[in-house]
């Protein structure tokens, strides 16, 4: 095992140790890049888990205090590649067919490998597990993990407790940084896209072909889908995978009504994809409504759980 969940402490640093680890243990399956550098000069990670022409992207992360989606998202790209090894292994071994059709369980273990061996095959899972990592930092240890002091200086002075930090270290919120329908100024000198993290997800969004876009928030244990600037049949499309997610995760869809708040701009990471790409990009919020921040790290275990059968439930969709 590689991801500890039991590690209470889990840094930037320990996440991108990890996505190494990850890596070279894997090295069949999966792969590593930076797809860009934070303000604060931090490495954004993405891992290619799969070998398959078709991609799917996993973002986590992009709200600092959202601290529990990064190392679940690795999590998962170490349950998946561990289950691809397996099944290589299976294929190269001896064993003898009736041993194991003589064992329900272990059949359905077995196909459950096959499966996800399937899946890897078919596509890669691009999987951003933090695109904010400064932001992350910031709402674990507080302003003194910002390196650049006149970036510290400046979003001290907004007077939000660290461990509630939604943004990234020049106190922009990502999720409102988009070039969308829906984008609003938020004041003199804004403009879509200033960020470094938008221009690196951005980046990625268009060097691939990508056929669905995930990208996981917390909290609610709810699913977003309706776009109110797409068609009715871009929505009956994002509607299907949203109720076959539902199924897998538990989760709540929530109300097409409910796509933004009345007084909030728009500029989320989904409206920009769906807008230029068409294709589907939902929000997945994970862990309950009412808890605290800082996260319990309990919930990284729970959300897992949750979790782990999103990649196989959507490669079973015709995307
Ligand atoms: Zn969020």
């Amino acid at each position: 095992m590689i991801i500890d969940f039991n590690r209470k402490d889990y840094s930037y640093e320990d996440l991108v140790l990890d996505a190494d680890i990850l890596t070279n243990t894997y090295k069949n399956i999966i792969s590593n890049v930076t797809i860009g550098k934070s303000h604060d000069n931090r490495d954004i990670v993405m891992l290619r888990l799969g070998v398959g022409k078709k991609h799917i992207l996993f973002c986590g992360g992009v709200h600092g205090r959202e601290t529990v989606n990064p190392i679940v998202l690795l999590k998962i790209a170490e349950y998946y590649a561990c289950h691809y090894e397996d099944c290589i292994k299976i294929r190269e071994s001896r064993e003898t067919p009736d041993d194991v059709l003589c064992d329900e369980e272990l059949y359905e273990l077995i196909l459950f490998k096959k499966c996800v061996h399937e899946l890897l095959h078919t596509y890669t899972i691009l999987i951003i597990p933090l695109l904010n990592p400064d932001g992350y930092m910031i709402s674990l240890y507080g302003y003194e993990a910002v390196k650049n002091q006149a970036l510290r200086n400046r979003i001290k002075g907004m007077g939000i407790k660290h461990f509630e930090w939604k943004y990234n270290s020049r106190g922009v919120d990502i999720n409102r940084n988009f070039p969308s329908r829906l984008w609003k100024p938020k004041g003199k000198g804004d403009y879509a896209a200033s960020e470094n993290e938008t221009k690196a997800l951005i980046q990625v969004f268009h060097q691939y072909r990508i056929k669905c876009f995930l990208d996981f928030h917390s909290r609610g244990k709810s699913i977003y889908y309706y776009r109110s600037a797409m068609s009715g049949e871009y929505n009956d499309k994002q509607l299907h995978i949203a109720k076959r997610l539902a199924h897998v995760t538990k989760y709540e869809l929530n109300d097409s009504r409910n796509e933004i708040e009345p007084d909030d701009s728009g500029g989320n990471t989904v409206h920009y994809f769906s807008e230029r790409f068409n294709k589907p990009a939902l929000t997945i919020e994970t862990v309950d409504e009412n808890a605290a921040f800082p996260l319990d790290y309990k919930y990284r275990a729970i959300t897992f759980d949750e979790l782990k059968l999103v990649p196989l439930e959507l490669g079973g969709v015709q995307l």
